[in-house]
């Protein structure tokens, strides 16, 4: 049987799983690391970089190295979040085609699937490598509060990536099955799951037979971990400009640098009281002189600049449990999903609001994509104890009406798969052509309705007397995606559909764009090792380089030493000029010599 590998594609890290034997794991990748940095990088001489090996060269690279682009994915490029990015991201992000946000990095013009699918290659690479076998099949999650587009786009990023999508599944979901198959049934939990990117709470009941039924879903999509570190941020400019007058923002590498360092901060604030910044040479002020910023960051301070950020999470909550029909003592549990749950504010305040110490048995790194296993596991059979996901849209679906309004179709927390039909009728005889324009809107957002399409009528019997009546079906999937479909009431004959491509991509674009990435995959595994090998000379490259500096001023230039030193010197310029240079594959051969010179300076210099 076919393994089907469970994926919490996530807006900081990225988790694959798979089922191995009774249990699902996580699997960890070459370096011993369980978790992928979401992020992708092209470096000068074109090559891309996915996960750790992107992260470590982020600061030297900011413009082209992209992270976060899951709050670009499925947005068009004129909405307010994508405008938000636009201001604060390194990289540069551009209008695409269809009106969407795409990526430049460097000469190339990417679309948001296509980072998000360098990431599942990697995954996927990963779990290929433990299971030594090919993976093809994939259960992928998403935050719940994804809408159509956001959906569809994580689907094309998977099919770029040469994964089957088997099925889309909500990540408080997904955390809930990693956590409830060994519960009692009728146990009711909340899902408190604060990401990097995304905040998403849902309500579960879990039934008989390992029924998983969500009550309610709420969240927002552009609340998570990047928000505090972006509170940081603001402050760390804010008290540099008043004491030095210069603007750290307009500098992408100090930029970048601030935003590293805040989130370092933060984390560390999670197990200790105070902490301090500090990042030398900074940026320079007008007169040429380096500047250097140096903070200490209380807890107290931290929490202080994010509370009203931990309080939205909270009212959300309270909202979907409401929605829920539910109150605070029905819950049994409160499980804490997503990095940022660490934070000991986030603990407190929902043992303050819920009158309970939160739940932490389930890891809140690795329990989504376990989660994700466990159902795709179940979805193929392989799972002996079936399980029965019964989840809801967290949207409601509609249609925009002739004077703008908005007529509901689907409420928002229907249970999923669900359909609707509603009847349209011609304005005037002989109408051929009848356009329809579907849309999907959060609940108290009537003004930010999302566009998923615009559906075209062709062929309606033109010679029918009177008004036609068209029955237009709406239809969401178990895995949250749209479909519609029409057909003439009285002939019964379907109307042909076309569906413009609203945010997202069309088929000939994901083919092609397959077959690219199905291309680089095979560069790519070449290309990291020669990645690795670069970047472990150059950094010997900068320890011999200091040794061999400290050794000078010691010892001067003794006869003893001379002959040595030049030896050194020899292999070092040469590999300076390997590391720099467009051919870095004589790297490999040169490695050892640059390590013996370590070696050797190290042990002159004790
Ligand atoms: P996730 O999307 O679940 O991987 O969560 C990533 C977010 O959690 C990022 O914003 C991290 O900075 C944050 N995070 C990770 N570890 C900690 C920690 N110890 N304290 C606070 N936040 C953390």
């Amino acid at each position: 049987m076919k393994r089907v590998i469970g994926i919490d594609l996530g807006t900081s890290n990225s988790c694959v799983a798979v089922l191995d034997g009774a249990t699902a794991q996580v699997i960890g990748n070459r370096g011993g690391y369980k978790t992928t940095p979401s992020m992708v990088a092209v470096t000068e001489t074109g090559r891309k970089l996915v996960g750790h090996i992107a992260k470590r060269q982020a600061i030297t690279n900011a413009e082209n190295t992209v992270y976060a682009a899951k709050r670009l994915i499925g947005r068009k490029f004129n909405s307010p979040q994508v405008m938000s990015a636009v201001r604060h991201a390194s990289y540069r992000i551009v209008e695409g085609p269809h009106g969407e946000a795409r990526i430049a990095l460097r000469s190339e013009i990417l679309s948001v699937p296509e980072i998000s699918a360098l990431i599942l290659q990697e995954l996927k690479i990963v779990a290929e490598d433990f299971l030594g076998e090919p993976v093809e099949q994939a259960v992928i999650t998403v935050p719940a509060y994804f809408n159509d587009n956001q959906r569809q786009a994580t689907k094309d990023a998977g099919l770029i990536a040469g994964l089957d999508v088997i099925r889309i599944v909500n990540e408080p979901t997904a955390a809930a099955i990693s956590y409830g198959t060994s519960q009692r049934e009728g146990t009711t939990v909340a899902v408190y799951d604060f990401g990097g990117g995304t905040f998403d709470v849902s309500i579960l009941e879990l039934g008989k037979g390992g029924v998983f039924k969500v009550l309610g879903t709420a969240g927002d999509t552009f609340l998570g971990g990047e928000d505090v570190d972006e509170r940081l941020v603001d402050w760390l400019v804010a008290e540099f400009e008043a004491e030095h007058k210069v603007d750290l923002r307009s500098d992408r590498m100090a930029r970048q640098r601030l935003k590293d360092a805040a989130e370092k901060a933060k984390c560390e604030l999670s197990s200790v009281s105070s902490t301090e910044l500090n990042l030398p040479f900074i940026i320079s002020n007008e007169r040429g002189e380096a500047l250097h910023l140096q903070r200490s960051l209380s807890r107290a301070k931290l929490e202080e600049l994010t509370a009203d950020l931990i309080d939205r999470s909270i009212d959300i909550c309270l909202d979907a449990l409401s929605d829920a029909g539910l109150e605070k003592g029905d819950l049994d549990d409160v499980l804490l999903v997503g990095g940022m749950t660490r934070m000991p504010a986030i603990q407190r305040k929902i043992t303050e609001v819920f009158g309970r110490e939160p739940n932490r048995s389930v890891h809140p790194d690795e329990c989504v994509a376990i989660g994700a296993a466990m159902h795709g596991a179940s979805l193929v059979g392989a799972e002996k104890k079936p399980l029965v996901l019964l989840d809801v849209t967290p949207l409601s679906l509609g249609i925009m009406t002739h004077g703008g309004g908005f007529d509901e179709l689907v409420p928002a927390n229907t249970t999923v798969p669900t359909s609707r039909v509603k009847s349209f009728t011609t304005s005037r005889d002989g109408q051929t052509r009848m356009s329809i324009i579907v849309q999907q809107v959060a609940k108290d957002r009537e003004g930010e309705r999302e566009l998923l399409g615009e559906f075209a009528l062709e062929g309606i019997s033109s010679k029918a007397k009177g008004a036609v009546v068209v029955d237009v079906s709406f239809a969401i999937d178990a895995n949250g995606i749209v479909a519609v479909e029409a057909s003439e009431q009285a002939s019964g004959k379907k109307a042909a559909i076309t569906v413009e491509a609203s945010s997202g991509l069309t088929k000939p674009e994901i083919q092609e764009m397959q077959k690219s990435a199905a291309h680089a995959m095979d560069e790519r595994r070449h290309g990291e090792a020669i990645e690795s090998e670069r970047q472990a000379a150059q950094s010997l490259v900068g320890e011999v380089e200091r040794l061999l500096e400290n050794l000078r001023s010691s010892a001067g230039d003794s006869s003893v030493l001379g002959a040595t030193m030049a030896g050194i010197e020899a292999v070092l310029s040469q590999a300076k000029l390997l590391t720099d240079g467009r051919d870095p594959s004589k790297l490999k051969a040169l490695l050892p010599q640059l390590e013996r010179a370590a070696q050797m300076l190290r042990s002159l210099g004790n």
